[in-house]
């Protein structure tokens, strides 16, 4: 894989480097997009109503059972290759902030330390009236567990549509796009708002915007490298033209 002399030039050079990655990222591992999760029996549901407090509010046993479904399919799969690409790339930045939209946890399953989660995790669970986080519940238990303080319903600790994002994540994910000499886009269609407009304002305050991704995206114009191609591909290859 060839990559363009001017883009090894300045990442050789850059100290403070942000990544955004999205869905794309993690379907070598064999997790499909939102949309594509909801095969089968979950096929005749709109994803607002599996993934929005309203959803929820109406039938909490629904939501609770389509996210131990999902949850059940995030144990099963391992980190690839791009996200552990991304590990080896991180040794080599003074300063590297790893944004995602994923709720898989896999870049911190491949090693990355405190990547943002913007969208939260779908291995957590917190109360849906207090927020405190549940550390056990029993996934086996035919009705939605409730809160061991308040006796609410427990419920992913996901960002549902129309939901706003954590305040401190989207905060740092802002200040690490302002302030990075490098600003990766990785796997993501670039259209889910706030997070598509991180690598805008990485572009208006001088970063260099690359963009890897299998098909092109409204960003695609705006970045200054465009990497056609699967991110488990691209990003091992690139670690290894530079530094190797
Ligand atoms: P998206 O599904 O809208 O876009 C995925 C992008 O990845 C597309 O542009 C596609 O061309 C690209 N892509 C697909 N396979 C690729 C590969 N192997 N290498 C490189 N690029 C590849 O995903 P999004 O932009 O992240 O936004 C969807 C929303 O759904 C987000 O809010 C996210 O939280 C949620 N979501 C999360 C997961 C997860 O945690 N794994 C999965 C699905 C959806
Ligand atoms: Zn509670």
């Amino acid at each position: 894989m060839e990559f363009p002399g001017a883009l090894l030039e300045s990442l050789r050079r850059a100290q403070r480097v942000a990544v955004l990655t999205g869905a794309g990222i993690s379907q070598e591992s064999g997790l499909r997009t939102f949309r594509d999760s909801q095969s089968g029996i979950w096929a005749k549901y709109r994803p607002e109503d599996l993934a929005s407090p309203e959803g929820f509010r109406r039938n909490p046993q629904m939501v609770w059972d389509w996210y131990a479904w999902r949850r059940l399919a995030v144990e099963g799969v391992r980190p690839n290759a791009g996200h552990y690409a991304l590990v080896q790339m991180a040794l080599h930045f003074a300063d590297f902030t790893l944004i995602t939209q994923n709720v898989d946890g896999l870049h911190a399953a491949a090693g990355t330390r405190a990547p943002i989660e913007l969208h939260g995790n779908i291995r957590h669970v917190r109360c849906s009236e207090c927020a405190a986080r549940a550390e056990h519940w029993d996934e086996s238990e035919k009705q939605v567990p409730r809160c061991a303080l308040c006796g609410g319903l427990l419920r992913p600790d996901v960002v549902w549509f129309g939901e706003p994002l954590p305040r401190a994540e989207l905060e740092r994910a802002l200040r690490a796009s302002t302030e990075c000499q490098v600003f990766f886009s990785i796997g993501t269609s670039a259209i889910v708002q706030p997070a598509a407009s991180l690598p805008y304002a990485a572009r208006r305050t001088g970063a260099i915007v690359v963009e890897i991704n299998a098909e092109s995206t409204p960003l695609t114009g705006a970045a200054a490298f465009s990497l056609r191609g699967k991110s488990g591909e691209v990003l091992p290859a690139l670690v290894k033209a530079l530094w190797q």
